[in-house]
C-alpha cells in the first residue's frame, strides 16, 4: 500500500476562504471585524515569526490584529494588567499569549487570567474541562487542525480505534478528548507506556504528538491506518537541516492509508484553526448563531 499524503496546506487554504467568507459577514452585521490580540513579551526569533505571521494571516482574512509587543523584562503585572485591558476590550474577541513566556513571568497566572470567552488558543483550564464535559468552549488549535484532517480524510469516526501519543496539555490530552468526542475507542500513550508498539499496532488513527524524530516505525502502524504527525524536530542529514516528524515517514507511508507529511501537514492547520476560533469566538460573544 502506498499511503494518501494529507496535504494540511491544501485543506488549510480551503478552510482560510470560508473563515474571510463568514468574517466579512460578521463584520457587515457587527460593523466591526473579529479582532485578535496577540501579545508577545521579549524578541524571541521564533515567536516573533509566529507572532507577524498569526496578525498577517488575521488581516488576510479580514479580520482585526491588535499586536502587542513588551520587552523582556516585563513584569508579571503589566502582562496581568494588559490582559485585564484585552478582556474589558469589546473589539477583541480573541487573546493569545505568545508562549514560552520568559522564565520570570508565571505562565499559567497569565493563562488563567484570560476571559475564557476570548481564550483562542484553548488553553485556560476552564477551556479544557468545557472540551472534557463536552460543553461548547474553545479548543487547543493544533488538535482541533489534526481533527479536522482525520475528519476530512474517514467521514464518521464513530467506532475506530485511535492511538494517542503524547499527553500534553497542548496537544496530547485535547486530541483524545476530541477523538473520544467522536466515538473512537482511545488510547492515550507516553513515555511509560508498555509496549507501545503493540499498541500502535491496534490504532485505525494514530495521532504522534512526542516531539522525537522519527521514533514511530513503519512496521509498528497497522495495515490502512490514518497516521497525523503533530512532532517536528530539527536533525542534521547529510550536513543539510531536515525538519522531520515522530514518524518514520518513508516505512509508515507503505502501510498507512494516508498520512500527514512534515513539514505540510499539520503545521499549516494550527495557524488556521486560530483564525477559526477567533471567528468562533466574535460570532458567540455577540450571541451569533455559530456558522457551520
Ligand atoms: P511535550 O514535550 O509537552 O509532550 C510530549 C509528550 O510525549 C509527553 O506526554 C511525553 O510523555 C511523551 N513522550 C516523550 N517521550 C516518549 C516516548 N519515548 N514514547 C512515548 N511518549 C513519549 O510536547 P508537545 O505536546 O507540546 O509537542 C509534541 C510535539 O509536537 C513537539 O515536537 C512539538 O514541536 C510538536 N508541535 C507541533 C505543532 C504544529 O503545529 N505542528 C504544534 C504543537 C506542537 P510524558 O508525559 O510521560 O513525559
Amino acid at each position: 500500500m502506498t499511503a494518501q499524503i494529507i496535504d494540511g496546506k491544501a485543506f488549510a487554504a480551503g478552510l482560510g476562504d470560508r473563515i474571510a467568507e463568514k468574517a466579512a459577514t460578521f463584520t457587515e452585521k457587527a460593523g466591526r471585524a473579529p479582532g485578535l490580540a496577540v501579545v508577545l513579551v521579549g524578541s524571541d526569533p521564533a515567536s516573533e515569526i509566529y507572532v507577524r505571521s498569526k496578525g498577517r494571516m488575521a488581516r488576510k482574512l479580514g479580520m482585526e490584529s491588535f499586536e502587542h509587543t513588551l520587552p523582556e523584562d516585563t513584569t508579571q503585572e503589566t502582562l496581568m494588567d494588559l490582559v485585564a485591558q484585552l478582556n474589558a476590550d469589546e473589539t477583541v474577541d480573541g487573546i493569545l499569549v505568545q508562549l514560552p513566556l520568559p522564565r520570570h513571568l508565571d505562565s499559567l497566572s497569565v493563562i488563567e487570567a484570560i476571559d475564557p470567552a476570548k481564550d483562542v488558543d484553548g488553553l485556560h483550564p476552564l477551556s479544557a474541562g468545557y472540551l472534557t464535559s463536552g460543553l461548547p468552549g474553545l479548543v487547543s488549535c493544533t488538535p482541533l487542525g489534526c481533527l479536522m484532517l482525520l475528519k476530512d480524510q474517514l467521514g464518521s469516526l464513530s467506532g475506530l480505534d485511535a492511538i494517542v501519543v503524547g499527553r500534553s496539555i497542548l496537544v496530547g490530552k485535547p486530541m483524545a478528548q476530541l477523538l473520544l468526542a467522536e466515538n473512537c475507542t482511545v488510547t492515550m500513550a507516553h513515555s511509560r507506556t508498555a509496549d507501545l508498539p503493540e499498541k500502535v499496532g491496534k490504532a485505525d488513527i494514530v495521532v504522534a504528538a512526542v516531539g522525537q524524530a522519527e521514533m514511530i516505525k513503519g512496521e509498528w502502524i497497522k495495515e490502512g491506518a490514518t497516521v497525523i504527525d503533530v512532532g517536528t524536530s530539527r536533525v542534521i542529514r547529510d550536513g543539510e537541516k531536515h525538519l522531520v516528524g515522530d514518524v518514520d515517514f518513508a516505512s509508515a507511508a507503505t502501510r498507512a492509508r494516508a498520512i500527514t507529511p512534515v513539514p505540510g501537514g499539520v503545521g499549516p492547520m494550527t495557524i488556521m484553526t486560530l483564525m477559526h476560533n477567533t471567528l468562533i469566538a466574535a460570532y458567540r460573544r455577540k450571541g451569533y448563531d455559530v456558522p457551520e
